[in-house]
């Protein structure tokens, strides 16, 4: 455990429990700092918490852990080993593909995927060496990038930055580079669909992010016991653990902030907490328009936010059904027109029925997550974010046109029977229960201008004693790229307090 320096014990207090606040909480509680973590729904997690329906679990967000090592190492600087608490499973096959007419079983073993593209793909399979080569490389130079801390202009003139300019792919969208290695249009988008993650379109994406399916390839993709909620789960119990304190049903009403420095935070129940620093995980839009008083801030107001541009939505059905479904894991599916489906999402207009969507399976390799016989079905619906006006308790219809996909599409044929609980969330209950800025599920957009210094730094520049983490900060929005926001945060206040401590991630 690291030794507090000359300052005595700092206050933390981090507002919202979800990945990134609570990857910070269990660092700072574990290096013998003051940490108090306020939530403001009755339980940790935010997009990353259980969400139970009778008899059936189900993850509320992400599904996919990409990168294990990251959170390995957060564990590890945590003083735990991610064996200790969670039960973590690769996943093979990772993902099925479904295109009109052919099925891409998408494999982590390599020999085996470059068969399954011959086969789906005849006289394609040497191409995916090509891409396994120079995706690594890109990925090798790229990460590191990532992983600093930005708080300095100069940060962008590192040479690891200089180093990676090669493979920054500058002007070319992400489906540029990756048609440019494969040469067919959906062997394409099996290596491409990942900007969804982020929220984007392949043909907006930058191409840097071609690393994104060859962390897939190269590195798996996991699974958590239980459901990936687990690891929120699992993070409060260890910054617990270490003395943190977390209080649910607490939300925070606006941070304190005097002579431009934060000193605390004032409860909606009028409670005011003293901190020396503040950590801001809410949502980063959510927070720059409801947690300081009119008038702080100067850079993030909302007329410049409405410039920034967002991810897209997500439309979610989580359904428990009685009878058991011949699925795997996780499924994706492409709508016939995928270009004019993305298209449309991203021109803010309403879906047709030709619909791309998601399935997870989880209960077929995970019994925990429904009865013996039963399925915890997630399907998961790409579509506009709230700046397209669409108002979605007039869109009741849109239920049908995803239950009839499933049945059509997915072979689910009998499923509206079988339904024994059902939630929807749409971008307006994002936006409205999950406090999500524009319902953009996955924050800002990751073009090249809302990147590294140029996104939300994890020391926030227009307050000081102020940090931000989260998918809407640097690094960016998925599970490790949060984690390491609140690893560099943690990182910098630790460094301010001269605490010992160690870590994988220095680049502060
Ligand atoms: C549908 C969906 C699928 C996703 N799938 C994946 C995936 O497969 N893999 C992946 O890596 N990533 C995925 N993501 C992206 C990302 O990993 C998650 O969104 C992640 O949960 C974001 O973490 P966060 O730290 O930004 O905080 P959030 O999860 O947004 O949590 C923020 C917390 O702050 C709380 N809060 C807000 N305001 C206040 C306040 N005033 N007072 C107190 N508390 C407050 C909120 O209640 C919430 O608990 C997905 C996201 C979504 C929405």
């Amino acid at each position: 455990m690291g030794e507090i320096g000359d300052k005595g014990k700092p206050r933390v207090v981090i507002v919202g429990a979800g990945p990134g606040g609570l990857t910070c909480a269990m660092m700072l509680a574990y290096r013998g700092l003051s940490v108090t973590v306020l939530e403001a729904k009755p339980q940790v997690g935010g997009r990353n918490a259980t969400l139970r329906l009778g008899p059936y679990v189900f993850d509320t967000g992400p599904t996919f852990l990409m990168l294990r090592q990251i959170l390995d190492e957060v564990f590890e600087e945590s003083g735990v080993a991610t064996a200790e608490v969670l039960d973590v499973r690769a996943l093979d096959p990772m993902y099925h593909l479904v295109f009109r007419d052919k099925t891409l079983k998408v494999t982590p073993d390599h020999e085996r995927m470059r068969q399954e593209i011959e086969r789906c793909f005849p006289g394609k399979g040497g191409r995916y060496n090509r891409f396994l080569v120079q995706e690594k490389q890109r990925f090798r130079r790229l990460y590191p990038c990532l992983q600093k801390s930005y708080h300095r202009f100069r940060t962008l003139f590192h040479p690891d930055m200089l180093r990676a300019l090669p493979h920054l792919s500058l002007g070319r969208s992400l489906f540029d580079v990756v048609y440019g290695l494969f040469g067919d249009e959906d062997l394409a988008l099996s290596f491409t669909f990942q900007s969804k993650y982020l929220g984007m379109s392949p043909w907006d994406c930058p191409g840097l992010f071609a690393m994104i399916p060859y962390i897939e390839h190269g590195l798996g993709i996991y699974h958590v016991a239980g459901g990936l909620s687990r690891i929120s789960d699992a993070m409060a119990e260890v910054a617990v653990r270490h003395g943190a304190a977390i209080r649910c049903s607490a939300p925070v009403k606006r941070v304190i902030v005097k002579a431009g420095q934060a000193c605390g935070v004032e409860l909606e129940s009028g409670e005011r907490i003293e901190a020396d620093e503040v950590v801001l995980n809410a949502d980063f839009g959510h927070a720059m328009t409801h947690l300081f008083e009119p008038g702080v801030l100067k850079k993030y107001v909302p007329a410049n936010l409405a410039r920034k541009k967002l991810s897209c939505s997500t439309y979610m059905l989580y359904l428990g059904t009685d009878r058991q479904w011949n699925l795997p894991h996780h499924a994706i599916y492409f709508a016939r027109d995928y270009r004019a489906n993305v298209a449309g999402i991203f021109q803010g207009r309403m879906p047709t029925d030709d619909i791309s969507f998601y399935v997870r399976n989880a209960s077929a390799t995970d019994p925990t997550l429904a009865p013996p016989g039963h399925s915890a079905i997630y399907v998961l619906v790409p579509v506009p974010n709230a700046r397209s006006g669409i108002d979605w308790s007039q869109q009741g219809g849109f239920r049908e046109t995803v239950l009839a996909a499933l049945e059509r599409r997915a072979g689910l044929t009998g499923l509206r029977e079988s339904i024994r609980e059902e939630k929807i969330l749409t971008p307006d209950d994002w936006k409205n229960e999950y406090g999500v800025y524009e319902g953009a599920t996955f924050n800002l957009a990751h073009n090249v201008g809302q990147m590294l210094y140029f996104r939300p730094r994890n020391r926030f520049e227009e307050v000081g004693h102020c940090y931000l983490v989260g998918g809407g900060t640097h690094p960016g929005s998925g599970l490790p790229t949060i984690y390491e926001s609140g690893r560099i945060a943690a990182n910098l206040i630790s460094k301010q307090y001269r605490v010992n401590f160690t870590s994988k991630n220095l680049e502060i």
